[in-house]
């Protein structure tokens, strides 16, 4: 699935007010280049709380040998699983982003280098494990909190 970065989202067909940032593929030329560790630490926890889960699962098709399985990032000892669902990055410029949970192995695996403006508004916002950014998330998922109550894609 790709769409440019920084184009409005609108994968859905919904109304919602956020821009796609990571949604890379295979043939579609992206930028490349290194990214902090505090950047990585914070978008890692962002993985903990999922918004708009598929049934189905999304695979990598930059990697050269294709995942048939559900994806899974291993980051500083941690295992997650990835490819079903999306993150919200609220920004504090009251941009939203939104970037699909493989983001984190494109940048890891791929050298994927998101725009400046999104890499500044997941290190100006709250830390994903606060209380703020639960609330916001379950309010974006309409108080429905099954994925969000317990640590689901953490395997
Ligand atoms: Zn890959």
């Amino acid at each position: 699935m790709y769409f440019k970065d920084l184009t409005k989202y609108e994968y859905h067909g919904d109304l919602e007010d956020s821009l796609n940032i990571g949604w890379l593929e295979n043939g579609h030329l992206f930028n490349q280049g290194s990214v902090s560790e505090k950047f990585m630490d914070k978008l890692w926890g962002y993985l903990r709380y999922p918004v708009r889960i598929f049934r189905g699962f999304h695979t990598c098709d930059l990697c050269e040998k294709p995942n048939t399985g559900v994806p899974v990032v291993e980051y500083k000892g941690q295992k997650r699983k990835v490819g079903y669902y999306e993150m919200r990055v609220w920004g504090k410029d009251g941009n939203v982003y939104a970037a699909p949970s493989l983001i984190f192995h494109y940048i890891l695996q791929h050298g994927y280098q998101p725009p400046q403006e999104f890499i500044d508004a997941v290190m100006d916002s709250e830390n994903p494990d606060s209380d703020e950014y639960y609330q916001k998330v379950l309010a974006y998922s309409k108080g429905e909190d099954f994925w969000l109550a317990q640590d689901r894609t953490c395997i």
